[in-house]
């Protein structure tokens, strides 16, 4: 690697990808570092991403799309379904993405305009000076080398050790981490244009079982359950496999892949004197459904935009790039993180037979576009008792 760069990027996925494409094509000399000795694999994600939000960055392309969905279902513990519709299923309706590719995708973009990837590459240590991050200690093929940078991009993901090694406190608490794991079955019957949500204590307690289509009689089927729930005989997996007995006897698991993902609240600051903290590591995934490919690609952007900036005034103190920390709070983004967060915290606690309830009164309403806020408000209307019990998050409505 070159000894300097504008900009060094930590981490291949959608985040540090985005950073790295944006800071290119404003003309930065950019450098990123992936770990994984291929960018995209092994795959940890249900893949599932809104069209809308897709969209913002990319034309669809069918050779990094799976399966395309027009509809969701809510499956509730008494087995009662529930289908949002196209017309009503908002940000429901999307991709489920083949993010071995969608992720080379996005980084080859990053390279064709212009940035410096290097693959089995490993951030080991920051290089700071007077308190400021000034670039990276990486280690390729055994040989270590310092790569300094006017700012550093932390997109290292979910266990993203960077910004802590810079003094940030990345800490989540054990209840705030859902495990998840996940089959890629073959050999099933689904409804190929339907992701599937099943809800209960029984079947994952403080999360759900997925099933998200990739093609004929293949999906994806996982479950994240809260970390505290977590132990022996009652570990994801002890869930999943009898999920997946009682559901798909027939199928056949062709992939098994592990992961956590982080449903606390987004880090209380997300730059420091020269580092901006982008996507999972930032902590902005969604905390009640988990996804954050969207989240990370909007926080990667944003944080070269500002970075860039900074650059170019000769000023990458926290307080000059301060503006990417408070316009992604600001945004769309920002305040679902904050409600979906209270609304989390609500449902976890839950018991079963409130959830039926719930999923029961879902399919009375009469709902013209789906989002979690228009769900809660239509259920307050159709049941204004629930307005109580929703105390900790009607500022929000
Ligand atoms: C089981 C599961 C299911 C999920 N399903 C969905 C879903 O359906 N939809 C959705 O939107 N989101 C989903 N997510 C979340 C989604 O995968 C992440 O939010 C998204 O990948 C975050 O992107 P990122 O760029 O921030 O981090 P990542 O995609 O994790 O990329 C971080 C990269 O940094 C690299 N790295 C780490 N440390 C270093 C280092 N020291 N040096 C160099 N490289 C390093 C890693 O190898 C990795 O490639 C799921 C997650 C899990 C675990």
């Amino acid at each position: 690697m070159k000894p300097e760069y504008d900009l060094l990027v930590i981490g291949g996925g959608p985040g540090g990808a985005l950073a790295a494409r944006t800071a290119a094509e404003k003309g930065l000399s950019v450098g990123l570092v992936e770990k994984r000795p291929a960018i995209g694999v092994p795959v940890r994600c249900a893949e599932g991403v809104g069209r809308d939000l897709l969209e913002e960055f990319m034309d669809p392309d069918p050779a990094w799309i799976s399966a395309e969905i027009d509809r969701a279902v809510l499956v509730a513990p008494d087995g009662f379904r529930m289908a949002l519709e196209p017309s009503m299923a908002g940000s429901e309706v999307g991709y489920v993405l083949d993010r071995k590719r969608f992720d080379r995708e996005l980084v080859m973009q990053a390279a064709a305009a212009g940035a410096e990837i290097q693959v089995k590459t490993r951030a080991v240590a920051p290089i700071m000076e007077n308190g400021t991050v000034a670039g990276a200690r990486i280690e390729q093929n055994g040989q270590i080398q310092d790569v300094r940078a006017k700012v550093v991009i932390a997109a290292d993901g979910v266990e993203s050790k960077f910004a802590r090694w810079c003094g940030v406190d990345t800490a989540v608490p054990l209840g705030d981490i859902e495990t998840c794991v996940q089959y890629l079955m073959t050999g099933i019957e689904i409804d190929d244009a339907a992701t599937v949500f099943h809800l209960g204590n029984e079947i994952a307690p403080e999360g759900y079982v997925w099933i998200f289509p990739k093609g004929p009689k293949t999906a994806n089927v996982g479950i994240g359950i809260s970390g505290r729930k977590s132990r022996d005989g009652s570990r994801p997996i002890d869930y999943l496999n009898r999920f997946v007995k009682s559901h798909f006897p027939e199928g056949r698991v062709v992939e098994w892949i592990m992961g956590g993902v982080s449903v606390c609240p987004p880090l209380e600051k997300t730059v420091a004197d020269g580092m901006v903290i982008v996507g999972d590591a930032a902590r902005v995934s969604d905390p009640l459904t988990g996804g954050g490919i969207y989240n990370a690609m909007y926080t990667g952007r944003l944080a070269a935009q500002v970075a860039a900036d900074a650059i170019a005034k000769g000023d990458v103190s926290a307080n000059a790039m301060m503006p990417y920390d408070t316009t992604w709070r600001a945004s769309k983004l920002g305040k679902s993180l904050d409600r979906n967060y209270r609304i989390k915290e609500y449902f976890i606690h839950l018991p079963d037979a409130k959830l039926n309830r719930l999923v029961h009164s879902i399919s009375r309403l009469d709902l013209t576009k789906f989002s979690t806020l228009e769900i809660i408000k239509e259920l307050i209307r159709h049941d204004p008792t629930l307005l109580l019990e929703l105390r900790a998050i009607r500022d929000l409505l």
